[in-house]
């Protein structure tokens, strides 16, 4: 984890979280997409093209192409990979745990959202995939649910690691919980400031400020957290060959309460369930 401010939060105005909700319902429609049309003997290059036309026929830019040296739409990160899977010739299979991230940009406005998908649906799954995407969507909404007007950002991670130990002791596995790449600050670009922690971390927390747009992205695998880099200098890996899931959403917390801006209806129904006040946030 590098350094940051600590104490600066730039809260959005409303005008600029409707821009969000744009950009993040965007995201979250082109997701829904690739869920829906994923099948075995699609290559993850096919995927990419399907996201990226869909994200430009909706007047987005695919911003991870704003990342240097990337050139895709998504990441699809396959099986034992954990994050930043590239596009390309890989034939998917059935049963294949592939976590989808995606993010795109309106009128300048940023989202960013990832989500674990079984190549030939549910049936095909190995049982243990399905409860290692479970748990980690759960440990997911419980970062979600801490993420407060003037809480410690740090209780997101918290939250989340929480999550996945009771996970872990209910399902009687140990869970690895990746801590080398954080979840970030969005909004005119799509990785800012504040870093934020997908686990517990010691220290002074930055205080969550109204309006703060965030993504917070949870990356869990079967076995241990430990992980490298294959030689295409993106492709995280873990190195016990264990299979990892990724979820991501984007999110504005305000005084009224938190929209999720990459889910479809906000997030109005999963929070309900976390008693977590729900600030619709209407698009642009
Ligand atoms: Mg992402
Ligand atoms: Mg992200």
């Amino acid at each position: 984890m590098g350094l940051f401010s600590r104490d600066r939060c730039e809260g959005k105005t409303p005008e600029q979280l409707a821009m969000m909700r744009t950009a993040g319902l965007l995201v979250a429609r082109t997701l829904e997409l690739v869920a829906r049309q994923v099948r075995p003997g699609m290559t993850t290059l096919d995927l990419d093209t399907l996201a990226e036309t869909h994200i430009r026929d909706h007047g987005g830019i695919p911003n991870f192409q704003l990342v240097p040296g990337y050139r895709h739409t998504l990441c699809t990160s396959v099986n034992d990979e954990i994050v930043h899977g590239i596009p390309g010739s890989r034939v998917l299979e059935a049963g294949d745990l592939l976590s989808v991230d995606c993010g795109a940009e309106v009128a300048g406005w940023n989202g960013d959202a990832a989500l674990p998908l079984v190549v030939g649906g549910p049936e095909a799954a190995r049982p243990e995939d399905l409860e290692l995407s479970e748990d980690t969507e759960t440990s997911l909404w419980a970062g979600i649910a801490a993420l407060r007007v003037d809480r410690p950002l740090y209780d997101v991670g918290a939250a989340v690691e929480d999550s996945l130990t009771d996970s872990s002791t209910r399902r009687g596995r140990e869970y690895g919980i990746v801590e080398d790449y954080v979840g970030h600050g969005i909004g005119t670009s799509m990785h800012m400031d504040p870093q934020v922690p997908n686990y517990r971390v010691d220290g002074r927390s930055p205080k969550v400020c109204d309006g703060l747009t965030i993504a917070i992205e949870p990356m869990v695998t079967l076995g241990d957290q430990d992980n490298t880099i294959l030689e295409d200098e993106w492709t995280v890996v873990t190195r016990d060959g264990s299979r990892a899931a990724h979820w991501e959403h984007s999110v504005a917390v305000t005084e009224a309460g938190t929209c999720v801006l990459t889910a479809l209806d906000g997030g109005r129904e999963r929070l309900a369930t976390l008693g977590v006040p729900f600030a619709d946030i209407t698009p642009a």
